[in-house]
């Protein structure tokens, strides 16, 4: 039976750090960090998101707006807008809600971002400083992940983990953050022949495919450590859920997260914390 790793409350902690912190630079420097969030469009999803982030930003003290853009904006619009916020000295953070509309090139919006304010870390030069081991922000999701991996107190160092997904905003970044941990990682994907086997090798297995219970308990070794990235709706109640088979799955590991309250609640906090910390980067300058 698996001790159930607490998104929620490990996030509710981090945020009451963060918040003590905020008084403090707000004591200090007489101003607090400023996160713009841009939303292009209405799409049920991104508005919960980018609802989910502002309130976040108020728990901590984050002053936040939400700049919302018709589906129509152009590019270079959108674009403009980017370099203005860049311009903006009372600006410390700068989120691009995606996806984009498909007349919006999103890989040319995001690296226009200024590396100094890309709190999501999704920009090319973000990524580059990432993979270089250069000093910078570590994305939002995969930061999370490790931080959970480390709430349960299991040493990382020399534990075989496996990663199922290679996308860029989850896959690979935490792949290499768990790397630079020094786990032996193997990354997993649609083409992985006998995805079973190689799942069950998993000291930590983290599973992000976004495919309702593609994970079932015979893939897991016992005494695991599972992190379910994946956000999908339950085909048999409708409600969230992820890609393990839960509630089997939890007879099996050692240690899993839930969905929702697992890895959700953390991406949202760590990105709080990347606005923080680029605040203090920029004025203790
Ligand atoms: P993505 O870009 O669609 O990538 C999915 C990955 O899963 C791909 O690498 C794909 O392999 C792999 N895959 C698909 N089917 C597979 C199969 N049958 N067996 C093995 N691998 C398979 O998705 P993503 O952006 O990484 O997101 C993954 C999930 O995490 C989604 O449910 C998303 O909603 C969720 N998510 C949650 C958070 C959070 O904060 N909780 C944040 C981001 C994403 P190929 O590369 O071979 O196609």
């Amino acid at each position: 039976m698996s001790e159930i790793i607490n998104g929620k409350e490990i996030a509710k902690s981090l945020k009451e750090g963060l918040a003590a912190k905020v008084v403090e630079l707000n004591e200090k420097y007489g101003r607090t960090p400023n996160l713009v969030v841009i939303l292009v469009g209405d799409d049920p999803g991104s508005v919960s998101y980018v609802t989910g982030k502002a309130k976040a930003a108020n728990e901590v003290g984050i002053r936040n707006t939400t700049l919302r853009f018709p589906v129509t904006i152009s590019e270079d619009e959108l674009l403009a807008k980017v370099e203005e916020l860049n311009a903006d000295t009372d600006v410390d953070g700068i989120l691009v809600q995606l996806p984009l509309p498909k007349h919006i090139d999103e890989n040319k919006v995001i690296a226009t971002i200024s590396i100094d304010k890309d709190v999501d870390a999704f920009s090319p030069m973000s990524v580059a400083r990432l993979w270089l081991k250069q000093p910078t922000i570590v994305p939002c999701t995969p930061n999370g992940i490790i931080k959970l991996l480390k709430s349960t107190g299991i040493e990382i160092s020399g534990k075989e983990a496996v990663v199922i997904g290679r996308s860029n905003i989850v896959g690979l970044p935490v792949a290499k953050l768990l790397l630079d941990e020094n786990a032996t990682v193997t990354i997993a994907h649609s083409r992985t022949r006998n995805l079973a086997e190689v799942a069950r090798r998993a000291d930590i297995l983290v599973v992000a495919i976004g495919r309702e219970r593609l994970v079932t308990a015979d893939m897991i070794k016992p005494g695991a450590v599972v992190i379910d990235v994946g956000v999908n709706r339950d085909t048999r109640n409708g409600k969230l859920c992820g890609d393990v088979d839960y509630e089997n799955a939890k007879e099996v590991a050692a240690y899993i997260t839930p969905v929702p309250g697992g890895v959700g609640p953390m991406t949202i906090a760590c990105l709080m914390e990347n606005t923080v910390e680029n605040f203090i980067k920029k004025v203790e300058k």
